[in-house]
């Protein structure tokens, strides 16, 4: 397999549900997300993917749909009231929002519908929190 990479950064909100520390709060993350995307062919010449289908199927997706938008669990108790006050910032996922289910979904979820057409596969995605701090999911 031969793979392309291209990362693209958002600012977004979470609250991760039932952390013993300071992540239950409601804050938030400049998050510097990397795709990596696989194939088994290149195409006729000599490409993964074009740069620019990484952004247009995958960067673009992050900016229209977290990009200066709150994660939130479907199951936080939180939910109802954040949702009285603020729910066009909300979007609200199937998972407490970890960096590890955040890069989860991402490539079980999204990119098999992202990159339909394009005889490639996200095989690897790192999420990054902080310079510091990152958890990646691999196929
Ligand atoms: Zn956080």
């Amino acid at each position: 397999m031969i793979t392309a990479e291209r990362y693209h950064d958002i600012s977004c909100g979470h609250r991760v549900v039932g952390h013993e520390g300071k992540c239950r709060f409601l804050h938030g993350h400049n998050y510097r997300i990397h795709f990596e995307i696989g194939s088994e062919n290149l195409d006729e010449i000599g490409r993964v993917i074009d740069f620019s289908v990484i952004k247009e199927k995958l960067c673009m997706w992050l900016e229209d749909n977290y990009d200066h938008k709150f994660l939130i669990w479907e199951e936080d108790p939180m939910l109802s009231d954040l949702a009285k006050i603020t729910a066009d910032s909300l979007v609200i996922v199937p998972f407490n929002p970890t960096a590890e289910n955040i890069a989860k979904h991402l490539v079980t979820q999204i990119a098999p519908i992202q990159l339909q057409g394009t005889n490639t596969t996200l095989i690897r995605c790192k999420i990054e929190e902080t310079q510091k701090c990152s958890a990646t999911y691999k196929l």
